[in-house]
C-alpha cells in the first residue's frame, strides 16, 4: 500500500511516504532553532511551528515522491505519546485530510513507529535518482532488512523525550515495555547538562564533541538505579532492574561545577562532559544489554536522536558483540523523529489486515507502548 505518514509529537514536523516497505520520501522540518535560546523544547512554540510547517512539508513530500494525494491508499499519524499541543496539530491535519479525501486513517504509536522504520528496505526508491546534495538519500539501508522482523527483537529508544527498552514480538500487536526512565530522558539530560556547562542547545552534539578532549575517568558520576535495592539480587529481580534515572546525574554535574567555582578553580568542562557522557552511556547500554540477555532478545534496534552519539554507538556495539546480540542502527535521519517511520508502521498495520482508527480518536500524550494503533470506535 501507498501510505502517507504524519509526525508532530515534538519539534519535528514530518511527512513521509512509503510503498509497502519501500521509502519514497521523508520530509522533515524542525523548529529546534527556535527553542535554542530557551535550552529546551517550548511546547507552545513547537505547536505553532507545526501549524506553519505542515502544509509546505506535505506538499514537498508529495512532490518529491511524485504522487498525488489521490493515489495515496491510507494516511497514518502519530497520536501519542508526545506533547499534547504538538500532537494535536498533526492529528487535526491528518483528520482533515482523511475526511476530505475519504482515505482510511491510522492513529499510531510514536515509539512503535521508531521500531517500524527498521522494516523499510535498503533500496533508494526515488527512481534510482538520489539528489546531488544527498538530501533525498533517506532510503539508505534501514537496519533490519525489508519486511521481516527478527523473531527476538528488542528496541532501545534514546531521545530528548524517551529512554526506553522494548520487546517486540509482533510490530502490529505485541509490544512490551521492559524498562524506561523514571525521570529525565537521556537526551534531556544532555541538554540540561550542556546548559549547566554553557554549551548551548541542543546539548547532545556539543557534549559529544567536547567529550573527545576530556578524560572520562577524571570524575565518577553516579549511575542511577544501579544499587541492589533497585537491580535486585541473585534470587529476585529488583523493581527498577531495567529502568533508568538521570536527574541525580544532572544534579551531580551541577554540584561538581559549583565546587570548582567555590574553590576559585577553572571548571574542567571537557573532563566533566566526558565523565557525564560515560555515566549516561555506561548505564544506558549496560541495562539495555542486561534486559536483552534476560529476555531472550537476540536483535537490538537502536533509535532516537541520541543514537547519533559516538560513544553510545561504540559502547552499545561492543557490549552487544560480547553478549552475542546483533545490533541494528538505521541511518540517522530515520532514527530521529520523522514521518516516514509513521508511514512505515501504517503500512505494516495494513499488510497485517488491521483496520483503520476512524476519525473519532483524540491524541494521547501518554499513549502506552502496548497500544500500537488506536482501534476504531464501535458504532452504537
Ligand atoms: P522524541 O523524544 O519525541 O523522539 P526529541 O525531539 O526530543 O523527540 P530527537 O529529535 O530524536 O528527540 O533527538 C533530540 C535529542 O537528541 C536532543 O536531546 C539532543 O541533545 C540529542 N542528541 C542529538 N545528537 C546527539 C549526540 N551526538 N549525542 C548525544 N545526544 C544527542
Ligand atoms: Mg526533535
Ligand atoms: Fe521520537
Amino acid at each position: 500500500p501507498l501510505v502517507l505518514g504524519i509526525e508532530s509529537s515534538c519539534d519535528e514536523t514530518g511527512v513521509g511516504i512509503v510503498r509497502g516497505t519501500t521509502l519514497l520520501t521523508n520530509t522533515v522540518s524542525s523548529s529546534m532553532d527556535e527553542h535554542a535560546r530557551f535550552g529546551g523544547v517550548i511546547p507552545e512554540i513547537a505547536s505553532r511551528a507545526h501549524l506553519d510547517a505542515f502544509v509546505p512539508t506535505l506538499q514537498e513530500s508529495l512532490h518529491e515522491a511524485g504522487v498525488t494525494l489521490d493515489e495515496i491508499d491510507a494516511i497514518a499519524v502519530t497520536s501519542g505519546p508526545g506533547l499534547a499541543g504538538a500532537l494535536m496539530v498533526g492529528v487535526c491535519a491528518a483528520k482533515a485530510l482523511a475526511v476530505a479525501t475519504g482515505k482510511p486513517l491510522y492513529a499510531i504509536n510514536h515509539l512503535v513507529a521508531h521500531v517500524g522504520v527498521g522494516l523499510l528496505d535498503g533500496r533508494r526508491a526515488l527512481d534510482g535518482r538520489p539528489s546531488a546534495d544527498g538530501k533525498h538519500d533517506a532510503g539508505a539501508a534501514a537496519g533490519l532488512g525489508a519486511g521481516q522482523l527478527p523473531e527476538n527483537l528488542g528496541a532501545l529508544l534514546v531521545s530528548g523525550g524517551h529512554t526506553e527498552i522494548l520487546r517486540i514480538r509482533s510490530i502490529t500487536d505485541d509490544v512490551e515495555l521492559l524498562g524506561s526512565t523514571i525521570d529525565d530522558a537521556a537526551g534531556e539530560a544532555y541538554d540540561k547538562v550542556a546548559r549547566i556547562l554553557g554549551l548551548g542547545y541542543p546539548g547532545g552534539p556539543a557534549i559529544d564533541k567536547l567529550a573527545r578532549q576530556g578524560n572520562p575517568k577524571s570524575i565518577r558520576f553516579p549511575r542511577g538505579l544501579t544499587q541492589p535495592k533497585y537491580m535486585g539480587t541473585a534470587g529476585e529481580k529488583g523493581p527498577h532492574r531495567y529502568d533508568w534515572s538521570f536527574s541525580g546525574l544532572k544534579t551531580a554535574v551541577a554540584r561538581c561545577v559549583e565546587q570548582f567555582e567555590a574553590r576559585g578553580e577553572e571548571v574542567p568542562v571537557a573532563d566533566i562532559a566526558a565523565a557525564f557522557q560515560e555515566a549516561v552511556v555506561d548505564v544506558v547500554t549496560s541495562k539495555a544489554v542486561l534486559a536483552c540477555k534476560e529476555n531472550g532478545i537476540t536483535d537490538l534496534l537502536l533509535g532516537g536522536g541520541v543514537a547519533a552519539n559516538s560513544r553510545l554507538r561504540e559502547l552499545t556495539g561492543q557490549r552487544c558483540t560480547s553478549a552475542g546480540i546483533r545490533l541494528h542502527v538505521p541511518p540517522l535521519d530515520l532514527c530521529t523523529d520523522n514521518g516516514a517511520m509513521v508511514a512505515a508502521l501504517g503500512a505494516q498495520l495494513i499488510m497485517a489486515g488491521i483496520g483503520p482508527s476512524g476519525v473519532e480518536f483524540a491524541p494521547d500524550s501518554s499513549m502506552p507502548v502496548t497500544t500500537v494503533s488506536v482501534p476504531a470506535r464501535a458504532v452504537s
